[in-house]
């Protein structure tokens, strides 16, 4: 899932300052989970527009969906309240906010409410931890499921560096170090000998950033 921070009502509202008439589409999915684009984050900044005199024509929220799976179907149903405004303001991930742009056929203007901060997984307890930087050639297969490009400070591959100290890294003594953890499963599994294949290079032409790729 897409990690995103709602930016600053202050921020939200230098972005919307000549705009009077705003929409507002939210997202079900990761902005929901995040609590920065669901139904109820939606409603507030509804209110919070409406407080700083602000009209707000509609808002959708797409239910429990990917506001950019949803998004030419969010614009057919309301196209009477989009027709009426002069910018949409978006509470999701980048994607979603470009998705939107690409799909609106009044010429609206469409605004970020949200920063993208990373993709992530949901750890037991509930925390979000980026674990994966789209890196084109996955080795999880090679390291038992924990990402070195992501999780190792210095993106090691063949790892640990010099500066592990009690499994944590060097970098900073709360973090687990990625190659200890890694280590540590392969012990596990009996497939510590693994540790003594070398990963190759990576191949930086694969990397999904910067880029800007279409599948
Ligand atoms: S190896 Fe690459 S694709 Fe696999 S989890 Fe890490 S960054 Fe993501
Ligand atoms: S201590 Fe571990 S996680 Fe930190 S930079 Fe070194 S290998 Fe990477």
């Amino acid at each position: 899932m897409i990690i995103t921070k709602q930016k600053s009502q202050e921020n939200i509202l230098k972005i919307l300052a000549v705009k009077s008439k705003i929409f507002i589409v939210g997202c079900g999915d990761c902005s929901a989970t995040c609590k920065t684009g669901g139904e109820d984050e939606v409603g507030k900044m509804a209110d919070f527009l409406r407080s700083h005199g602000k009209v707000v024509t509609g808002s959708v929220t797409p239910d429990v969906t990917c506001v950019s799976a949803q998004a030419k179907i969010a614009f057919a149903k309301n196209k009477d309240a989009l027709k009426q405004s002069d910018a949409v303001l978006v509470l999701a991930c980048g994607s979603g906010v470009q998705c939107i742009k690409e799909n609106d056929r009044f010429g609206l203007d469409v605004y970020p409410g949200c920063d993208s901060l990373f993709g992530a997984l949901i750890d037991k307890d509930g925390k979000f931890c980026e674990v994966c930087s789209s890196c084109g050639e996955c080795i999880l297969d090679l390291t038992e499921g924990i990402c070195p490009v992501t999780r190792c400070t210095k993106g090691i591959l063949n790892g640990p560096c010099g500066g592990q100290n009690k499994g944590k890294c060097e970098t900073d003594e709360n973090k687990d170090c990625a190659w200890i953890l890694i280590y540590k499963r392969l012990k596990e599994k009996g497939r510590v000998e693994q540790l003594k294949k070398r990963l190759s290079a990576r191949d930086h032409r694969k990397s999904a950033k910067p880029g800007s790729r279409q599948l």
